[in-house]
């Protein structure tokens, strides 16, 4: 088998970058198209619809809500973001990109042939959107790796996003994600703790419910070198997630789509693979100093006392200071290219 490009995972890295490439690409996942969420859902409304995903909307939302103990203000939010159903944006996504879609896992890439349990492609150009695991791009050294677990049940309808910093959880945060008739309810620890179903019982119970389905998985946060040679890696793949909040879906769609526009560059004769590379790392390299600072807000909410941590929050809150932190945050990976 050749192809083109191969991309790896398609999930929301995987599938922006199919939505460049199109009929250029070879789609492949270890899970059917959609199945295995793990993510909580909720990101910018536009960006959701720009991936042709609008109909899987489930509710839009104004503002975030952070809670320090009893203590919650509100964030009203420069943009709208939205929580939305997972497998029928990935659906939507993928419809009309033109691009093949295969169920089959990725093993490894020895120089342009990558084992695939559906047998070895040989490739020109290769994006690693397989998540944390990073299997094409390999393993990386000095990684941050956050654990979340979320369930999604039935509630009395609710508006905004909630953050909750709780005694239950003292490593991370818990949120509650409202999504039209069901909320989203989940814990994340930091530290990347994977024994969370306690701190989730404890803080269901402040709303006197019970668990349904659990899914969840690790968020990798740590960028690493984002091209080596023919593999560009997106998403958390590359260690795009973002400390302190766990936004993981912005950056990789927009880092999916940066992959996407760079190899379609490519394949067009506009650049070298290797000054595709140097343009990505490039991309990234701005986004550094953003970048550390939420590394530094991350190390905060991990370290300060609740008390400090709330009036921190409450400073926040100011509008300069609001706006001032929002147009950084949201503009962290805006794409160039
Ligand atoms: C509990 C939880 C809640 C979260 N909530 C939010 C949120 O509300 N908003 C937000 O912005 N971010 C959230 N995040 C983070 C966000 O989900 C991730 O950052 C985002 O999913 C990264 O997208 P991705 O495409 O890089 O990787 P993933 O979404 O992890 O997708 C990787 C894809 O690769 C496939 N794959 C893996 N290995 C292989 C292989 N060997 N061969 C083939 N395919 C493979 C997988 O099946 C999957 O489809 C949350 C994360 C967790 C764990």
């Amino acid at each position: 088998m050749e192809h083109d490009v191969l991309i790896a995972g398609a999930s929301f890295a995987g599938l922006a970058a199919a939505r460049v490439l199109g009929p250029a690409a070879l789609l492949l996942d270890r899970a059917p198209l959609g199945a295995g969420q793990t993510s909580a859902c909720a990101a910018p409304t536009h960006l959701v619809e720009r991936m042709g995903a609008g109909p899987a909307i489930m509710q839009r939302h104004d503002h975030l809500a952070i809670a320090v103990g009893d203590d919650a203000v509100r964030w009203p939010l420069p943009e709208p973001f939205c929580t939305f159903d997972y497998a029928a944006y990935c659906r939507l996504a993928f419809a009309g990109t033109g691009a093949e879609f295969r169920q089959a896992s990725v093993q490894r890439i020895e120089d342009a042939r990558v084992r695939t349990t559906a047998g070895e492609i040989d490739v020109r150009m290769v994006v690693d959107a397989t998540g944390p695991r990073s299997t094409l791009a390999g393993p990386v050294r000095g990684r941050r790796i956050a654990f979340g677990l979320e369930t999604e049940i039935a509630a009395p309808p609710a508006d905004g996003l909630w953050f909750h910093f709780l005694p239950e959880v003292r490593d991370g945060y818990a949120w509650a994600f409202p999504c039209g008739e069901v909320t989203r309810f989940g814990v994340l620890s930091y530290l990347g703790e994977t024994k969370l179903l306690p701190a989730l019982l404890r803080f269901l119970q402040r709303f006197d419910l019970q668990p349904g389905p659990l899914h969840g998985g690790f968020l990798a946060t740590g960028w690493r070198p984002a091209a080596t040679g023919r593999v560009f890696v997106a998403g958390d793949a590359a260690g795009q997630c973002l400390p302190l909040t766990g936004e993981g879906i912005r950056t990789a769609v927009l880092a999916g789509e940066t992959c996407g526009h760079l190899l379609r560059g490519v394949l067009d004769g506009r650049w070298t693979l290797e000054e595709a590379g140097a343009r990505y790392g490039a991309v990234i390299d701005r986004e550094r100093r953003r970048y550390r600072a939420l590394l530094w807000g991350n190390g905060a909410a991990l370290l300060l006392p609740r008390p400090a941590l709330r009036l921190l929050v409450r400073t926040m809150s100011r509008p300069p200071a609001l706006s001032a932190f929002f147009r950084h945050y949201l503009s962290i990976f805006a794409p160039t290219t």
